[in-house]
């Protein structure tokens, strides 16, 4: 047996633990393994998708994995970028406001995202003045190498030691001017860390050009040499494409990018986005990387992979769920949103069909049309006033209708707000994010209250920075028994993430209460509300925290799944 032909043998019949195999040299005391992924040719290739699907995929084989994205824009997070050019901001436990694929990597896998997981130009900049500032130069000229690159290679090593293998994304695309910081760091760590310790993936595009009937490589040969003139050889070439490729193009491929040819992965457009794992893996591009990095697992278990896809292929029922936002015209705006409904579905064996309704179009025109072919409506998260009130016209529509309804966030704190309105009577009832001076401000800034998660009393000012002034990530809420929340959920005391200002305002709990609306959950000491609900409705929730941070396909969000449900129903009737 061939020595190649003995690793295959060892990568099919070695089902114990993973075996990592460490190289010899005495530098590498390190543990963890890197994969850096870059992109190329243009953006939006799905770097974020493939990254977590590959951690997938090596998690089916028994391996620990972690993820880092490297974003190359100046803002210090996304935290305070307009979603419309960003998309969503995902908030991880511990309240850092991060970049979208952060939700990719928690739902693909069972890695937990946190501040050291997303890093910005500006917060390494942010931290290399700071540290000017303070002198710790030593009076010595601060440049882009080694100082900025040092501290991009110490925000990546900071992973070593937290998992089997970490992946690190850069964001942007070869070439462009921002990005060659990180591109030279990671030139550089491969230098530190020594071969079999890192490995480079390119994702590029491979066109289909109609008119000549024929897919061209010649993007990606570009957008390699530039890799390779910036002192970056790519290991593995994942390339997407409409159609599939044939052999003859992966040998140009591998022939002129340098590569060998079992290292040219076809990234075809595939049905759902959870059947990347399974595409890749048909690949091989599981077996090149723990080649390329040494390292000897038993073959996968890809069988959940399979099966959750087969589900989502072969639903047995459809919904129509209305979502009323803001920026309703790109799906990125709500990706988690999104998602968690979709795994929803998977829980219920329904397709989950989406309808973004504005909610400035609701303010103009009846809301019925627009909502009356919906099972169920959705008011997601948003900030500020315009279209909010198309949304309470939609909350409203949903609660006399008696059609499920789930708020979240802003959507949570508008159902308050037409409660008190059409049901207590509170006609002027607002947030005070809208009218400061409303006579019954229901939802309002709170000035002081306890921070479970970082122990201290949190006072609010009207006039401090809008980041400041943000509840943000994981916070205990406890349940009431015999309500939805506490049915769904199976348990009595909860944690879910937070992004938000305002609160409910407790001068105003115990009318609401007495006339039918129902607090089912609230922070430890009673003083933040949580949740509310109707009683006298088939299913109408609000949360004031984002259940679709923590939803995954593997395991739906039960709010998500009993919303569908609910939909599920009422679309029989
Ligand atoms: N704008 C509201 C607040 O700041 C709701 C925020 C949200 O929905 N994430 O409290």
């Amino acid at each position: 047996m061939g020595i190649r032909k003995f690793k295959i043998f060892l990568f099919q019949n070695l089902t114990s633990i993973a075996i990592v195999a460490g190289m010899t040299t005495s530098k590498n005391t390190q543990r963890t393994k890197f994969i850096f992924v870059t992109g190329g040719v243009l953006s939006s290739l799905g770097k974020g998708l493939a990254a977590a699907a590959i951690g997938a995929l090596l998690e089916s084989r028994g391996l620990s994995v972690t993820f880092q994205k490297l974003d190359p824009y100046i803002n210090v997070d996304p935290g305070t970028m307009n979603p419309f050019q960003h998309g969503e901001v995902f908030v991880t436990d511990d309240g850092a406001e991060t970049d979208l694929d952060m939700g990719h990597y928690e739902r693909y896998t069972n890695a937990v995202m946190s501040q050291k997981n997303n890093y910005t130009t500006g917060r390494i900049y942010h931290s290399v003045i700071s540290k000017e500032r303070r002198g710790e130069y030593l009076g010595g000229t601060v440049q882009v190498i080694p100082h900025i690159t040092d501290e991009i290679k110490a925000a990546v090593l900071q992973l070593d030691g937290t998992a089997d293998v970490a992946i690190i994304e850069i964001g942007g695309t070869v070439g462009d001017i921002e990005g060659l910081p990180f591109i030279e760091a990671i030139r550089q760590l491969r230098v530190d860390l020594g071969r079999g310790y890192a490995l480079y993936i390119h994702l590029t595009l491979v066109p289909y050009i109609k008119a000549a009937g024929e897919v061209k490589t010649k993007p990606t040969q570009h957008s390699v040499r530039k890799l390779q003139a910036d002192g970056i050889q790519p290991d593995i070439l994942v390339c997407r494409t409409e159609v599939p490729i044939d052999d003859s193009l992966k040998d140009k491929m591998a022939l002129f990018c340098n590569v060998p040819k079992d290292a040219v992965i076809t990234a075809i457009d595939v049905d759902t986005i959870y059947e990347v794992p399974l595409h890749f893996h048909q690949e091989g591009l599981d077996s090149k990387i723990l080649e390329l990095l040494n390292v000897w697992t038993g073959s996968p278990d890809i069988r959940p992979w399979v099966n959750l896809v087969n589900k989502i292929k072969n639903p047995k029922h459809s919904v129509n769920i209305a979502i009323t936002g803001k920026y309703i015209d790109l799906t990125e705006s709500y990706k988690s949103l999104h998602e968690a409904l979709v795994h929803g579905g998977i829980a219920n064996e329904t397709r989950v069909n989406l309808h973004y309704i504005s909610a400035e179009d609701l303010e103009e025109s009846g809301a019925e049309e627009l909502l009356s072919k919906c099972d169920g409506i959705l008011v997601p998260g948003g900030f500020g006033q315009r279209g909010a009130e198309g949304k309470i016209k939609a909350i409203n529509y949903a609660r006399v209708n008696k059609i499920p309804f789930f708020g979240i966030c802003l959507g949570m704190q508008l159902a308050v707000v037409e409660y008190s309105r059409n049901v207590v009577k509170l006609t002027k009832a607002n947030s005070t994010e809208f009218v400061s001076t409303t006579p019954d401000p229901v939802i309002y800034l709170i000035k002081e209250w306890y921070d479970y998660r970082n122990e201290i009393i949190q006072t609010r000012d009207e006039n401090a920075d809008f980041g400041g002034t943000l509840r943000l990530g994981a916070y205990p809420c406890v349940l009431k028994e015999n309500t939805l929340a506490s049915a769904a959920y199976k348990t009595d005391e909860i944690s879910e993430r937070h992004r938000h200002r305002y609160e409910f305002n407790n001068a105003y709990r115990e009318q609401l209460e007495e006339n039918g609306m129902v607090v089912s959950g609230a922070s430890p000491d009673n003083n933040l509300v949580e949740i509310v609900e109707l009683e006298d409705h088939p299913w109408f929730l609000g949360c004031q925290f984002h259940p679709e941070f923590k939803s995954k396909p593997m395991t739906p969000h039960p709010l998500f799944r009993d919303f569908i449900k609910a939909a599920l129903e009422n679309s029989k009737k």
